[in-house]
């Protein structure tokens, strides 16, 4: 997940034409036929969240109320928490969720009422350049609104205080109102749960797999960090039928856990040397190796455990400003590949629909992912757990 910039209200640098407020059959302040729903804000960075009531105007154009139905705990949401992650404050956090359609604004065609959808925390606008070319993921529009709507305004109030909605999600709460461009409608069968892990670390993970060129059967992938999207890379890497999936990490439990979704090779890089290691079990290093934690430690050693020609695929987000010196003889008489991969490296509808598929032909495995749930009141038990270290991922759970 990238921190979001922010920007000068009523521009549109990606292209997308705003609506003219004229059209809005809304007025823009409350009150105005919104409700009042329960809700994880985030005041002020180091503080915990506070689980309380908050106002939500009703779906602008183009513009959709979800009920959550599950959301999962990542640690993006966590970077923020600890303001290693820059985001505008105060905000409702969660960027992994799923929900059904409630209640649909003017101008909406995607989805209806009765809807399940897993949520794209990086809905497309369709017009800016990203989106043109078929890299949603990146849509220019999205990061220049952030977490604000695409008409650059918040739907949720707290006092006299606007919040902002991480990624125009905001999914630690009962409801959201999103742009329908964030919805991928699914069939019943897929558990809210499952729907909401595939909303981020299932996509991210899986997705820089099977969404890039050269990953053949028979392959190598070392695997930095094993927690929600760095599981998902080892079980990204099964399903492509690398032969050796070596997962990294340095917590022992972590890295048993990681055999069940696929590693054939575990090494705590606390008590041995993480890249001689790849190199022993590769036999000179590893086709290809993903950073999925993301730190200066982690992106140099997946850099130097790739053979020559190999590739390098940097996953996790770093604290912001974090750099990492690399050895550029190195680079360039082994003709390394380093590459930047967000939510996939591809429009992230695309990769949700094939999860989907390969969820419920058995092939990746989400319930085993998830070792936790908790009501949204428990949400801070939940990032406690996650900053232990613990296995799996959190997620909460909405009745
Ligand atoms: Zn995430
Ligand atoms: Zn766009």
């Amino acid at each position: 997940m990238a921190a979001t910039t922010a920007m000068s209200p009523g521009k549109h640098p990606g292209g997308r034409t705003p609506v003219p407020e004229v059209d809005r059959p809304y007025p823009s302040a409350f009150p105005c036929g919104g409700q009042i729903l329960k809700a994880a804000v985030l005041y002020k960075a180091g503080e915990p969240l506070r689980v309380e009531e908050v106002r939500m105007d009703p779906p602008k154009n183009g513009e959709v109320l979800i009920r959550i139905g599950a959301a999962g705990i990542c640690a993006s949401d966590h970077h923020v928490m600890q303001g290693t992650a820059s985001f505008p404050l105060p905000i409702v956090l969660g960027h992994e969720g799923a929900g059904t359609v409630e209640q649909v604004g003017p101008g909406v065609s995607r989805v209806k009422p009765g809807d399940r959808c897993i949520l794209s925390f990086a809905p497309s606008c369709g017009w800016c350049h990203y989106c043109r070319t078929g890299m949603g993921q990146l849509c220019a529009t999205h990061r220049a609104t952030g977490s604000r709507m695409f008409d650059n305004t918040v739907r949720l109030h707290a006092g006299k205080e606007d919040l902002f909605q991480m990624q125009k999600l905001g999914v630690f709460a009962e409801q959201a109102v999103v742009p329908q461009e964030a919805c991928f409608p699914i069939p019943a069968k897929v558990p809210m749960e499952v729907a909401a892990l595939i909303g981020c670390c299932v996509t991210t993970g899986v997705g820089a797999l099977i969404n890039r060129h050269g990953v053949e059967a028979g392959a190598t992938v070392a695997v930095f960090g094993c927690g929600g999207v760095g599981l998902n890379v080892i079980q990204g890497a099964r399903l492509l039928s690398a032969a050796k999936v070596i997962a990294v990490d340095i917590h022992d439990h972590k890295l048993e856990f990681a055999y069940r979704f696929g590693a054939t090779h575990i090494v705590n890089g606390k008590r041995e040397d993480a890249v001689e290691a790849i190199r022993r079990v590769t036999g000179g290093g590893a086709d290809f190796a993903v950073d999925s934690f993301g730190s200066q430690v982690t992106t140099g050693q997946a850099i130097k455990a790739i053979k020559t020609g190999g590739t390098a695929l940097i996953v996790g987000l770093a604290a912001a400003g974090e750099t990492v010196p690399v050895d550029m003889v190195d680079l360039v008489r082994n003709q390394k590949t380093v590459v930047g991969n967000y939510y996939g490296g591809v429009s992230p509808q695309e990769t949700f629909g094939k999860l989907v598929d390969f969820y419920l032909a058995g092939k990746v495995d989400v319930e085993g992912l998830i070792t936790r749930s908790y009501p949204l009141e428990k949400i801070n038990e939940g990032f406690e757990a996650l900053a232990r270290g613990e296995d799996g991922r959190g997620v909460l759970v909405f009745k």
